[in-house]
């Protein structure tokens, strides 16, 4: 074994693994990337096809990206945000702030904004943390303080202690790992045992269209969403959730969502407009929006809308003329404006961890007040607006909102959505579901019955193995393989990686 295996060995403990495992077989030690490929410690090449677990954008060892850190390591690593603003990070919360506000031409939420009298909420505040599930946190505070505050307001001191803001999540949502986070997570298998840690929330259906019991077509060789019958029960389900919390007389605070695609629960996407029923329902019973973009955002939903690839020429040319160059969060996509958007992952370009919470004026006038009133908001890390994350992520932006980007991502669209089609005559291939550069394809024992494997026969798992003999990486979510590749990925190496699916998965089951 490699002596750098060997020490892994020795010391390390991997996330979501199981050790026991782990420590049967040398690990894959990785020293170099460059676009799409990563080199290990023996000279072998693999494709990153799940963007180094949904973080990397551009591919590795990006000239641009690389340029920006070094520029910013000639003046300084790192200074405090508590009491200190940095160049870099203004620099970023401002380009944040422009990139998720577009001026669409339909301005978003126009309709029901009138219906209901609730304006557009702009976006214009940005706190930095560190990782995906920090940013969750800032948004649960922020959301859980401004509600309480609200509610508060002129009511007895016995009456504010009753005060507690309620908020409600997904079915098989991941927001996390920290305990705020998994809270807001109805993941049974990784959350349950923690549940003397946290506090209570509510979940309620999420439109899982290949399993939903309210679908009443036959499996077909098609994505779900594509082929389902049903009359949006769902959303209908939503509604009654909504109704029966404000009756108790605590309306829900917060509504969290990973929009367009659940991820972590399976790569799991919404059928077009399901967004914007369940968020007008949100907002008509006047709960905040917390919108989880730590995996959908910056360009990973597709240039256009969910379902159309459209050519460069069709793309929003208002954006164009703004620089904007396309849709880059996937709320924007069904034209929902929420109040929190939750930002990690993709935000450096997959180089450094790093996070924002963009939110409203509104809510942070709530905590603005005389020193001796206590309403700041005590929350923060070591490393927030951290100088060289926000020089990568400057660079990043940079690169995702030009035009060689744009179109690159595009074509990408369109070939990773014709290979997957290569994968139906797979009768161990259930669904498919693709929101634009991002895909889920679910193993099942036959795909007429849509048996699922159990998980301890570690389909996807064996799968992935298979895969990563083969010289493609990625990581399963239970019975589903994800494949997420870098923008840069070409269509030789797209192809590649669903070759491999289609191979490794005849591999592990075609051996009766
Ligand atoms: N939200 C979503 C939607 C995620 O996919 C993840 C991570 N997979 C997180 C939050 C947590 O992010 P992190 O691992 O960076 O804390």
């Amino acid at each position: 074994m490699h002596p750098l295996a060997q020490l892994d060995h020795a010391h390390v403990w991997h996330p979501f693994t199981q050790m026991r495992d782990w420590l049967k077989r040398e690990p894959v030690v990785i020293v170099a990337g460059k676009g799409a490929v990563l080199r290990d410690v023996r000279g072998r090449e693999y494709l990153d096809a799940n963007s180094s677990i949904w973080t990397n954008l551009h591919g590795h060892h990006h000239s641009k990206i690389n340029a920006a850190i070094q520029r910013q390591l000639k003046m300084i690593a790192h200074s405090s945000a508590l009491g200190l603003a940095n160049e870099p990070a203004s620099l970023l919360a401002a380009k944040l702030v422009r990139a998720a506000n577009p001026q669409s031409p339909t301005p978003i939420n126009r309709e029901h904004a009138t219906k209901v009298g609730v304006r557009n909420p702009q976006l214009g505040k940005v706190f930095f943390s560190d990782d995906g599930s920090t940013a969750l946190e800032v948004a649960l505070k922020l959301a859980h303080e401004f509600t309480r505050r609200a509610r508060s307001a002129g009511v007895s001191p016995a009456s504010r202690a009753k005060v507690q803001p309620r908020f409600l999540s997904l079915e098989d949502a991941y927001h996390g790992d920290t305990v705020g986070a998994v809270s807001l997570g109805h993941i049974d298998l990784f959350h349950q045992n923690y549940s003397g840690l946290l506090f209570k929330t509510n979940r309620v259906m999420s439109p899982y269209c290949y399993r939903c019991p309210f679908n009443r077509a036959k499996p077909e060789r098609a994505d779900a969403r594509e082929y389902r019958q049903c009359h949006w029960e769902c959303v209908g389900l939503v509604e009654k959730k909504f109704a029966r919390q404000k009756r108790k007389g605590n309306p829900f605070a917060a509504f969290v969502f990973e929009p367009l695609m659940q991820g972590a629960a399976g790569m799991v996407p919404q059928p077009a407009g399901w967004l914007r029923r369940v968020t007008e329902i949100a907002r008509h019973h006047g709960a905040l929006l917390i919108a989880d973009e730590v995996m959908t955002g910056f360009g990973r939903t597709g240039v256009a809308a969910p379902g159309k690839v459209r050519s460069h020429r069709h793309a929003n040319p208002r954006f164009h003329k703004r620089g904007y160059g396309a849709v880059l969060f996937a709320c924007h996509h069904e034209d929902v404006q929420p109040d929190f958007l939750c930002l990690a992952k993709g935000l450096t370009g997959g180089y450094l961890p790093m996070a924002a919470t963009l939110t409203t004026q509104k809510v942070f006038d709530a905590f603005l007040g005389e020193y001796g009133e206590f309403k700041t908001f005590f929350h923060g890390h070591s490393y927030t607006a951290n100088q060289l994350g926000a020089a990568a992520a400057l660079a990043s932006l940079d690169i995702l909102q030009g035009r060689k980007s744009i179109r690159a991502r595009q074509n990408l669209e369109v070939v990773l959505r014709d290979e997957l089609q290569t994968l139906w005559p797979l009768p161990n291939v259930g669904d498919i579901r693709r929101v634009g550069l991002m895909a889920g394809i679910e193993l099942v024992r036959d795909w007429r019955t849509r048996r699922p494997f159990a998980l301890r026969e570690r389909a996807g798992i064996r799968v992935c193995e298979a895969m990563a003999r083969r010289g493609v990486l990625t990581r399963p979510v239970g019975n589903v393989i994800v494949l997420m590749p870098p923008y840069c990925t070409t269509p030789a190496q797209a192809r590649k990686m669903v070759r491999a699916v289609f191979d490794s998965v005849r591999e592990v089951f075609d051996r009766r």
